[in-house]
C-alpha cells in the first residue's frame, strides 16, 4: 500500500513561498504527474514527499502514517532524476546493486535481483560497462534499473527523460508506463511537457505560483480547463483566445464575428474569453457555428495541416485541420465551430463559466 496525502503542505524560501497550502492525496498504484511552467513548485512538492526538502508547514503522510519529519531512507520511495545521478566509478552492475547492497542482501539475492531487472530494462548486456560507457537513454535505463531493483512502493521521478533525444523520449515513455503497469506501485512524475504529462498520467496536478490550478484525469484537464492558465498549458498549437462579451441573443461577439453558443451560457453583456482549440473546427455543417476568415499562412504538418487565419475584426486564429483542406495563403475560408466544443471564461478572473 502506498497512498501519499499532502495537507496543507507548505514550502518557504526566505519570503519566497515555493509551494502554497498544497492539498494532493495521490492513491494507491497511480501515475500521478505534476505538470507546470519553471519555477511552478513541481520539484520542490516531490521533493518534500522524497524527504529531501524540510517541510516549513503542513502534514505528509502514507497511508495515514504522518511522515513529516522521517528522514528520506526510512519513507520506501525511490527518486528518479533528470541528471540520472548514477556512481561514475562503479560498473552498471554496481550500481543498481548498490540499494540492495546498502541493505545487507546475500551476494545471490543480488545477482538474481540484478539480472531481472536488468534483463526487463534491456540492459543486461551492458552490465560490466560504467556511465561514461553509455549513451543517455542506456543511463536513465540503469538509473531505472537501481531504482525497482529494492522494490519500493512509490517512484518518484524528477524529469527523468528531459536530457533525451525526441525519439528516444518517446521509447522511453512507453517504458515508463509499462513498468507502472507491471509494478502496481505509487509514480509521482514531475515534467512541464504536456504531452508526457497527458500520455503517462492517470491523474494530472497542473500547478502555477506553488498552487495546483487543477486536478484531473488527461481528459478532464483538456476537455473541461479549469481557466485559461490550464486551457493554454496544453493542447499544441495552444488553444484560441478571443477576448469577447455575451451578445443580447446569448452568442458571442467581438466587432463584427458572432459565434452560437449553447444556450444560456452566459449572460448577455459578460465581458469573457472564448476558447476554441485549433482542432476543434471542420467544414460548415448544419447545426454548426460558421466562421469566415482570410487564410494568411499554410503550414503542411504531412497528416494534417496548420491554418493562420484572420476571423473578423482581425481576430489571428491558428487552425488544424484535415490535409484535404486545399487552403492557400490570400483565401477567404469558411469554417464550422460546434458550440458544445468551445470554452468560455470569465475576462477578469479567467476561471471557467
Ligand atoms: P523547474 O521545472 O524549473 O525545476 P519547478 O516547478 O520544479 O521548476 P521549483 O524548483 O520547485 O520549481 O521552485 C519553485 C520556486 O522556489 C521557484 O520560484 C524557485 O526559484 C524557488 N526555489 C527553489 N529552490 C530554492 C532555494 N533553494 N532557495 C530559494 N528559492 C528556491
Amino acid at each position: 500500500m502506498a497512498t501519499i496525502a499532502c495537507e496543507q503542505l507548505t514550502k518557504r524560501y526566505g519570503s519566497v513561498v515555493a509551494v502554497d497550502r498544497l492539498d494532493l492525496t495521490i492513491r494507491h498504484g497511480e501515475f500521478m504527474v505534476l505538470l507546470g511552467p519553471s519555477g511552478c513548485g513541481k520539484t520542490t512538492t516531490l521533493n518534500m514527499i522524497a524527504g529531501l526538502e524540510e517541510i516549513s508547514d503542513g502534514t505528509l503522510r502514507f497511508d495515514e502514517k504522518d511522515v513529516t519529519w522521517q528522514p528520506p531512507h526510512k519513507r520506501e520511495v525511490a527518486m528518479v532524476f533528470q541528471s540520472y545521478a548514477l556512481y561514475p566509478n562503479k560498473t552498471v552492475r554496481e550500481n543498481i546493486a548498490f540499494p540492495l547492497a546498502l541493505r545487507r542482501t546475500p551476494r545471490a539475492e543480488i545477482d538474481r535481483a540484478v539480472q531481472e531487472v536488468a534483463e526487463q530494462l534491456e540492459i543486461a548486456h551492458l552490465l560490466d560497462r560504467r556511465p561514461s560507457q553509455l549513451s543517455g537513454g542506456q543511463r536513465q535505463r540503469v538509473a531505472l534499473g537501481r531504482a525497482i531493483v529494492r522494490k519500493p512502493s512509490v517512484f518518484l521521478m524528477d524529469e527523468p527523460l528531459s536530457n533525451l533525444d525526441a525519439a528516444l523520449r518517446l521509447s522511453m515513455r512507453s517504458l515508463i508506463k509499462h513498468l507502472h503497469q507491471r509494478l502496481q506501485a505509487t509514480f509521482v512524475y514531475v515534467t512541464h511537457d504536456q504531452a508526457e504529462a497527458m500520455t503517462l498520467a492517470d491523474r494530472i496536478a497542473v500547478m502555477r505560483g506553488g498552487l495546483i490550478q487543477q486536478l484531473d484525469t488527461p481528459e478532464g484537464i483538456y476537455g473541461r480547463p479549469a481557466n485559461t492558465f490550464v486551457a493554454s498549458f496544453l493542447g499544441s498549437p495552444q488553444i484560441n483566445l478571443i477576448k469577447g462579451e455575451i451578445a443580447p441573443d446569448g452568442s458571442f461577439a467581438r466587432g463584427p464575428m458572432r459565434i452560437a453558443l449553447p444556450a444560456g451560457a452566459a449572460a448577455p453583456g459578460r465581458a469573457v474569453m472564448l476558447g476554441l482549440r485549433p482542432e476543434d473546427v471542420g467544414a460548415p455543417a448544419p447545426g454548426l457555428a460558421s466562421i469566415e476568415a482570410r487564410v494568411d499562412l499554410v503550414s503542411p504538418l504531412g497528416s494534417e495541416t496548420l491554418l493562420e487565419v484572420v476571423a473578423p475584426g482581425d481576430v489571428p486564429l491558428t487552425l488544424r485541420v484535415a490535409k484535404e483542406w486545399r487552403a492557400r495563403s490570400g483565401d477567404t475560408i469558411s469554417f464550422g465551430v460546434d458550440p458544445a466544443r468551445l470554452h468560455l471564461f470569465d475576462k477578469q478572473t479567467e476561471a471557467r463559466l
